[in-house]
């Protein structure tokens, strides 16, 4: 069968009433494929199937010529919606498909879109005769067809939505069209380059920012490899850097946890590196995340809690990270210097920090007012448009580092 549109991959959260349905009905008749194709432009498009064993035969998103399958003939009524033993009906007997896949019997209903026109067919079949097949049959499989085309529309956009997610983050790992940018951070007083965050840019039109890029990958299973891959080529420019400037790379706990860093990061020296941690979610296995962070501390990597006082980020991580670096969100940072709770939080965390050692960075500073309230409060680093936009590797060093 000719592939006709994207194969669609579904994992266990997206089972839905679609798939309940296929299988149930498929289990309910004793039958080994059930499936919902689409008509579209004279082909019948399987768009959801339940095949177990029988995968490779038929695939969501496959798609055959509406002449080489019942559906035409069994809308024309020239077959019946059940057939029991398909060897007792000539023009299921004529058919190629009959023979080739085989088919032994045969159920479908029709599926109507809510304008009444025909959408496609809900069909079961089986590869032996099946002649316990009834008009009872017939009705529960009419009684789950309805209760699956209710809402279909947006079931069928969800996964292609999602089918478009998939190739997408396919097509950029496989394409590497990501670029590594490079923002300078400063000690604050006095002014002195300490390192460099490398940020992703994604070659994709129209242009997407890279956190999308990272959720997309997270919701596709992807998540670790992409940002596997973007460390590996953050860290060729290491070694350009002079010994008192470090790299710091952004990483979620999942990639920490999955224990790959370690290997990796020890390709340069991992006391040059700092590692960005983020928390988007609860972390599930927190256990095996710390025996990963102490291991990369313990070859001289800084651990770096990021988006700090961002919504997502709570304290619970700085208290059981402990972290070398507190990175403030932008949202505590802007318009610090007209805002006296903002100036009170950043002034509890400069004593948190003190009392674990850690170095505070304030993100995102755009103002030299922000810039000055910052300094008063003793914040040790800052990252900014203000002081340094990201730009492509080679031109951030080439401007930051002939000054040095
Ligand atoms: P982040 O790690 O907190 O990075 C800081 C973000 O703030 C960057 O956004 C940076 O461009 C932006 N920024 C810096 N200074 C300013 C400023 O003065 N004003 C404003 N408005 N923004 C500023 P970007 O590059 O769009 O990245 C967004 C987020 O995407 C990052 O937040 C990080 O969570 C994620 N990300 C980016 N690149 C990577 C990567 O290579 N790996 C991973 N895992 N995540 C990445
Ligand atoms: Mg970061
Ligand atoms: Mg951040």
């Amino acid at each position: 069968m000719k592939d006709h549109t994207l194969p669609i991959q579904l994992d266990a959260q997206d089972e839905d009433i679609l798939d309940i349905a296929l299988k149930t009905m498929r289990e309910h008749l004793g039958m080994d494929v059930a499936y919902l194709s689409e008509f579209v432009d004279g082909r019948a498009v399987f768009r959801a199937v339940s095949a177990p064993g029988l995968e490779d035969m038929i695939q969501p998103g496959q798609s055959i010529d509406i002449r080489e399958v019942y559906c035409q003939h069994i809308l024309d009524g020239n077959l019946p919606q059940v057939i029991k033993d398909t060897s007792q009906h000539p023009i299921a007997t004529a058919l190629p498909i009959t023979r080739n896949m085989p088919i032994g019997s045969h159920v479908s209903v029709p599926v109507t879109r809510e304008d009444g026109s025909v959408y496609g067919m809900f069909c079961c079949l089986s590869s032996t005769p099946n002649p316990t097949l009834n008009p009872r049959d017939l009705s529960v499989m009419e009684t789950f067809a309805n209760i699956a085309s209710k809402g279909l529309n947006v079931t069928l956009g969800r996964r292609a939505e999602r089918a478009a997610r998939v190739s997408r983050v396919d097509q950029a790992i496989k394409e590497n069209q990501i670029e590594v940018f490079l923002q300078p951070i400063f000690t604050l007083e006095p002014r002195a380059l300490s390192s460099f965050e490398a940020l992703s840019r994604f070659r994709s039109v129209p242009y997407r920012t890279p956190d999308l890029w990272f959720k997309d990958a997270l919701s596709v299973g992807r998540q670790v490899e992409l940002e596997m891959m973007v460390i590996r080529q953050a860290l060729v420019h290491v070694p350009k850097l002079p010994n008192n400037v470090r790299l710091s790379v952004n990483a979620s706990p999942e990639t920490i946890a999955s224990g790959l860093l370690t290997e990796l990061l020890t390709t340069v020296r991992p006391d040059r590196l700092i590692l960005e941690v983020t928390e988007h979610a609860i972390i599930e296995n927190y256990s095996q995340l710390q025996v990963e962070v102490e291991t990369l501390r313990s070859l001289g990597v800084r651990i770096a809690a990021d988006d700090v006082g961002a919504g997502h980020s709570g304290l619970t991580q700085l208290l059981r990270m402990k972290p070398d670096v507190i990175k403030l969100d932008i949202e505590l940072v802007r318009g610090i210097d007209q805002d006296s709770a903002k100036r009170s939080l950043v002034m509890g965390m400069t004593h948190f920090a003190a009392d674990i050692g850690a170095k505070l960075v304030a993100e995102g500073i755009e103002t030299e007012a922000e810039l000055e309230t910052l300094r008063q409060l003793k914040v040790h680093k800052g990252q900014g448009y203000l002081l340094g936009r990201p730009e492509a590797a080679a031109s951030a060093l080439a401007r930051r580092l002939e000054s040095i």
